[in-house]
Order: C-alpha cells, then structure tokens, then sequence
C-alpha cells in the first residue's frame, strides 16, 4: 500500500525561494575581484538569478545544457548555481587550478555551452581557446565597467542581467534531473565527473544542516574558504541559505592575513577549509595573539587534520569539527561533532575523538573490507577499504562506463578507495589513501600517522611521508620537509617524537628538506608528484 501524501519534487530552486521568503536577515557577502566588498540579501539574490536565467535563455541555453564557471567564491557565482539549475541546465564548475590540458579535455568532455569566468581567470581563458569546443559563449563575472580588452568575443554579465525580469517560471522539473556537474582532479588518466541530481543536492543540504548544526544555523555567519569550484564548497551555498545563515565569500584572496581581517570585519562565526589553508591562518592567530572576534568553530576537511591543528585550534577557543568525504559523495560522508557524553569527557580524549574523521551523516552507508572483498568488524582495529553507498553517493561518471564499473562493487557500493577503522561508536579513522600507504616488507605503514606526529615540531613547518622503493623491504618511509625558518630539525629528534607513537619498524628511513611541498588543484599535498620527484632518492 502506498501513503497518500503529495509528491513534491525536490528542487534546488527552491532552497533560494525559501531563504528570499523566510530568511530576510541573511545575505551573501562578497569580497569581489573588483576590489570592492559586496552585499546582497538572499530575496536580491534570488531576483538576480531570475534575471540571469532569462538571459541565459537568450544566449540559447535549455534544459540539459552545460554551463560552465571558472569563478572564485561569490554572489555571481552563487547566482549561476541557481539560475542554471532552476531552469534545468547543468552548472558545470571547473577547478582553475587545473592544468590547461585538464581543463580544455573536461570542457570538451562535458560539451559545454557556455562558460562564466572571473575577470582573473580571463587569461587563462584566452590561452585555451583554440582548444575549447567551437561556438561556446565566454560571458566574464563584471560589469561594463570593467570588461577586460581582449580579442575574444566576452559577453558581460551585468549586461546579461540588466532589464531582465526578476521573476521567471521555474520549471516543475524530476528531481533526479542533472543540476551540477563537477570534476574529480584525478590523480591518474583523465578527470571524471560527478553529476548530481536535485534530489542528492537537496538532501545533502538537509543532512549537513542537521550534521553540523552546532555552526550552521540561522544566524550564523559562515566563511566557506573551500571553493564553489571543488565540490560545491561542501554543499554551503546550498545548505547556508536553508538554515538562514550568512555566507562571506572571499574571492580570491586566501592568504591567513586577508582571511583573518575578512573574518574579523564580518564577524565570522564558523570557518570550512582544508588544513593547508587553516595553516595560515593559525600562524596569523600567533602573530596576533588572538582569533578574530566572534570566531566560534572551524570545519575541517579534504585532507587529514593534524592533531596538533585541531589542539591548537581548540585552546584558542574556536572548536573543530573534522570531517571527511569526497566529491562522489556531494561531497560529505562523516563529521566528528560529538556526542552530548563525549562532550564531558576529559580533554585529552576529547581531541583524539576530534583527530578521527567522524560519524556518517544520515543517509550515508559505510563498510570496510579487506581484498577479498569481506566486510570487516567496527573494532577501531580492523583495517580496509571504505565503501559508501547513500542518496548522495554517485552511481557512476558522467560519460564514462570504465570509470564507472571500477568503482563499484557486485553490491552497487562505491569504493572510497581511502583505508579506515571504524569503532565500536561508528568514528572512521582514515588511515590512508590505499595508494599512498607504505608496504614495508608486507606490513603497511600509514603516511598520514607519522605526518600527524612531525608535524607538531616546532622546527617543522609542513611535512609529507611518502613510499620510496627498496631492494629488501619493498617499500620504506621517506620522510620530506619544509623546516620553520631558521630551523634545521635533525631526523633523530623526529624519530624521538615518532617513537612515543609508532613502532621502530615504521619511522622513515631518510629526510629530505624542501622549500615548499607540491599542492594538487584541490590544495591537498600532491604524493604522486613527491613519489615522482623522488622516486630516485637513495635510502642510507
Ligand atoms: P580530489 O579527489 O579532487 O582531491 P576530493 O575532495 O574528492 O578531491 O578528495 C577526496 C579524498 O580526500 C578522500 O577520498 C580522502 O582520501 C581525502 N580526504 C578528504 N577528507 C579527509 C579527511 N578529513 N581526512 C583524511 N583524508 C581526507
């Protein structure tokens, strides 16, 4: 028997008419590449994005089309997300971090119509055109004002918008109809893409709503320094304008000063970045012995969360919640809020709860298992493959059938490829990505353990431990490091620090100094071009 209730389909749309209607106090504050800050309430916004879709619609764009953003965070972006979506087109964010040649094989790939650029991103833009698809229409994020000269035919975005009307029929669409479309980095072959739905869209606002409510709720200012270009900024455009919190884009300035100011003047509440970013950050709280006012509470996420960050973090007086996913999962699959018993437990154990990655959010499904296949027991001991299976999970590659069969099992689950404990209370650890895990003599070390230790020595600045060959043992650690300056921190001290946690066997064999560690697109430290930079280094 079936229940007798309406079926409203879920729409992205929706979420904007809801906050324009019901949450007059928010808006979306924006550092713009202008040089100005910019202010504009969700009821504007959402007005805008009328216009814009009507002047989408005049470029020519229809239901199912691509529309593609190289754009930093801001409104204008925040605009694209909704208007494209609403009208049933795809919105298509591209990483600009990427290479030339990844970046011209997913524009090609995705077929897309038309592109929106930031006014930084002009230039790149105009070195890829003779290998973009022939007819896609380039609109630039600004007003007349301060179009660009250049030899390629740029639309103006104002201008799009400009005399449009501020409301348009949005569409009843299916909600499993395509509404983002956006591209893993991809550490080997060529990027894949994501495609989400309404529906996932929709409920991953919903879940991250009720998962992280501690910092996301009506009020609430939030600072999403992860970029609308890398998985939706976590769903935070989505999930900001549901609950009635503000957002605070801050463009392209990322540096810790910039977002310490930034967070200062406009009273950020709650923060979400990956550690590198965070990092800078912290080093501006030093120097400045203080946080800035109102800061209550950073998300952290997209690589592991050193100990000592989240320690550091903490005794400033802003709490961490650590959590984990990816873009095949919209893209967040655990967060470490804990639990109203955790929360009196004593604080040493409190911060090594808040190191792990956390517990699913509703809807999401986890399983470890081992090679063969066999799901392993949450014993916080056993160790596997990650496998994830959930409304926000993808079901495969946009285009891609190869992709798509080597990511999932007999089952339909998606494999993580990320190794995980899970305990006894559902918190994963992550121990590794399964290839940059260390197989020394058959046994496996985890780079992201001995990381987590060095790097909270006082002389490290940043570090990295990465699998180079050996004759005996298969695989050793090798530990590369960027020193504080002025420091010069010798390899048995860290091996003295390494002890108090991990076995002889597992300290790295060798150190090397670097100036700097190789970032992906996504600002995660890049192993594959370590492994390759030093795949010759010669172990003592
Ligand atoms: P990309 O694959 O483009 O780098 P993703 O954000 O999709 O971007 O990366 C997902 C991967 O990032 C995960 O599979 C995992 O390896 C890593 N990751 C994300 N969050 C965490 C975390 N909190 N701790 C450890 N690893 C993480």
């Amino acid at each position: 028997m079936l229940g007798q209730m309406m079926m409203r389909p879920l729409s992205i749309i929706e979420i904007l008419r809801y906050a324009s209607d019901c949450h007059p106090g928010g808006e979306i504050v924006s550092v713009r590449t202008e040089g100005d800050t910019h202010r504009e309430a969700y009821s504007e916004a959402y007005a805008r994005a009328a216009q814009l879709a009507h002047g989408l619609a005049r470029l020519g764009i229809q239901k199912g089309d691509r529309v593609a953003t190289l754009a930093w965070n801001g409104y204008r972006h925040f605009e694209l997300y909704y208007a494209v979506s609403g009208m049933g087109a795809v919105c298509h964010t591209i990483n600009p971090r990427l290479s030339g040649e990844q970046m011209g094989y997913i524009i090609n790939h995705a077929a897309d119509s038309v592109l929106c650029v930031d006014l930084t991103f002009v230039p790149i833009i105009e070195a890829l055109h003779p290998h973009l698809p022939k007819g896609l229409k380039l609109v630039v994020m600004t007003d007349r004002a301060h179009m660009p000269d250049s030899d390629l035919d740029l639309i103006c975005f104002e201008e799009l918008l400009s005399g449009e009307a501020t409301n348009y029929d949005w569409p009843e669409l299916p909600e499993e109809t395509a509404a983002a479309l956006c591209y893993t980095s991809g550490t080997t072959g060529h990027p894949k893409g994501a495609l989400f739905s309404h529906r996932s869209t929709v409920l991953h606002a919903l879940t991250v709503s009720i998962a992280l409510k501690d910092g996301l709720k009506e009020g609430a200012r939030i600072l999403p320094v992860v970029p609308m270009f890398h998985v939706n900024a976590w769903g935070l455009p989505y999930a900001a304008p549901l609950v009635g919190a503000s957002l605070v884009m801050p463009g392209a300035k990322l540096d810790g000063a910039s977002l310490f100011d930034l967070m200062e003047d406009e009273r950020v509440t709650s923060a979400w970045g990956v550690p590198t970013i965070w990092q800078g950050l912290q080093v501006e709280i030093k120097k400045r012995g203080r946080n800035p006012a109102g800061f209550e509470q950073v998300v952290v996420g997209g690589s592991a969360a050193p100990a000592s960050m989240i320690e550091a973090f903490e005794k400033s007086g802003a709490s961490v919640c650590h959590a984990w996913g990816m873009t095949e999962m919209s893209p967040i699959g655990t967060q470490g809020l804990l639990s109203e018993p955790m929360r009196a437990l004593p604080q040493d154990e409190q911060l090594r709860l808040k190191a792990k990655q956390g517990r699913r959010v509703f809807g999401v499904d986890l399983k470890i298992v081992d090679p063969d296949g066999n799901v392993l027991p949450h014993d916080g001991l056993s160790s596997g493959e990650l496998f994830v299976r959930g409304n926000n999970v993808v079901s495969g590659y946009f285009r891609n059938d190869d992709a798509t069969a080597a990511a999932l099992d007999k089952d339909g689950w998606f494999g993580t490829g990320d190794m995980a404990t899970i305990d006894e209370h559902g918190f994963v650890t992550i121990q590794d990505r399964a290839k940059d895990l260390i197989k020394s003599g058959g046994e496996w070390i985890s780079s992201i353990d001995l990381e987590n230790i060095v790097i909270a020595s006082p002389k490290v600045a940043n570090c990295a431990v990465i699998a180079v060959p050996h004759p005996k043992w298969g695989e050793r650690p090798l530990l590369v490091v960027v020193p504080e300056e002025g420091e010069t921190p010798a390899l048995e001290e860290l091996h003295e620090m390494l002890l108090e946690h991990v076995a002889k066997w597992q300290l790295p064999d060798d150190m090397v100094f670097v100036d700097a560690l190789p970032l992906t697109a996504t600002g995660k430290v890049s192993k594959l071009t370590l492994r390759d930079q030093l795949r010759d280094h010669k172990l003592p």
